[in-house]
């Protein structure tokens, strides 16, 4: 594998010394759930969020649908923005879901055993990295994550509204809830806007469904909620396209590492996360990204 300066994580493994009984295999739930089918962390802080983010789409989706379309006087502009909205909020929840509930890369727990690495063919002496808390032999680019308890492969971050870490096998769908949540907060904020145009020049009562204060109220905070998510949601955009496109993720830049991995050419690196150009790409549906490039199947088989 490679020869380093020690990392916080990492440490020198050297095959004549024995492995302790940590090492072997444990079955741990952290983040499994239906007996192991689903990747989900059990994380209290994270559920929270999630939960949080349903809800603000869930207001937002009042706001737009009842509040704002229902009682639009051009019924052809409610019917096309109605469909264009829900279409979207359709595909951010399902971006979101895909996230949420796609393993990210984790490295098999605890296959750092001794059997192990002379199965894999290492030689006597040769330096490879093992992960002390989770102990499995981490992979280039693989970063111990905390609330996940597992070294996740191209660990971007965490993301407690998502409750996963961002890694190699679902940045894709992440990057496509940034990009369509940034979209429906614009959108909101078009609609909003537009109402409060169109009925400060009319009556306020033929308007809206609700009196004219509650309503004012309700948009209000919408454009709020919408401001605060098309700026927080077009930043998270643009850093995911930018380190896709340098080929350098969130903590490896944070950081300052160094490149020791070989970075990929710009369109080799977004193909990697997006697979090759079709419709595809926007599709939080498509099926999960290959192993590209360099593969290791004998480490992530345990
Ligand atoms: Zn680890
Ligand atoms: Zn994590």
């Amino acid at each position: 594998m490679r020869a380093g300066k020690g990392k916080p994580y990492s440490l020198q493994l050297d095959l004549s010394e024995e492995l302790g009984p940590e090492s072997s295999l444990h079955i741990h739930h952290q983040n499994s759930c239906l007996s192991g089918r689903v990747w989900c962390i059990r994380d209290v802080c994270g559920v929270f969020c999630v939960f949080f983010t349903w809800l603000l789409i869930l207001y937002a989706e009042f706001v737009v649908v009842r509040v704002i379309l229902y009682s639009h006087p051009s019924k052809l502009f409610a019917v096309i923005h109605g469909l264009i909205f829900q279409g979207l909020a359709f595909l951010a929840v399902s971006s979101h879901l895909r996230t949420m509930l796609t393993d990210p890369g984790a490295v098999p727990k605890g296959n750092a055993t001794k059997e192990n690495i002379q199965r894999m063919g290492f030689e006597e002496g040769q330096v490879i990295f093992k992960c002390p808390k989770c102990c499995s032999i981490k992979p280039e680019r693989a970063h111990h994550c905390s609330v996940c308890q597992r070294c996740i492969r191209k660990m971007d971050h965490h993301c407690p509204w998502v409750n996963n870490c961002i890694g190699e096998q679902n940045q894709k769908f992440f990057v496509l809830f940034t990009f369509y949540i940034g979209l429906i907060s614009y959108h909101s904020l078009f609609l909003g806007i537009h109402h409060f145009i169109t009925c400060i020049h009319g009556d306020w009562k033929t308007c809206t469904v609700y009196s004219p204060p509650a309503t004012v109220v309700f948009i209000l905070f919408l454009l709020f909620e919408g401001l605060l998510f098309a700026l927080f949601t077009s930043i998270m955009f643009g850093t995911q396209v930018s380190a896709i496109w340098y080929d350098e993720t969130g903590i490896e830049s944070l950081k300052k590492e160094e490149a020791k991995w070989v970075r990929k050419s710009r369109w080799k690196s977004i193909q990697a996360v997006f697979g090759r150009f079709s419709i595809s790409w926007f599709s939080p549906f498509s099926a999960l990204p290959g192993t590209h490039g360099k593969t290791h199947g004998y480490l992530f088989s345990v």
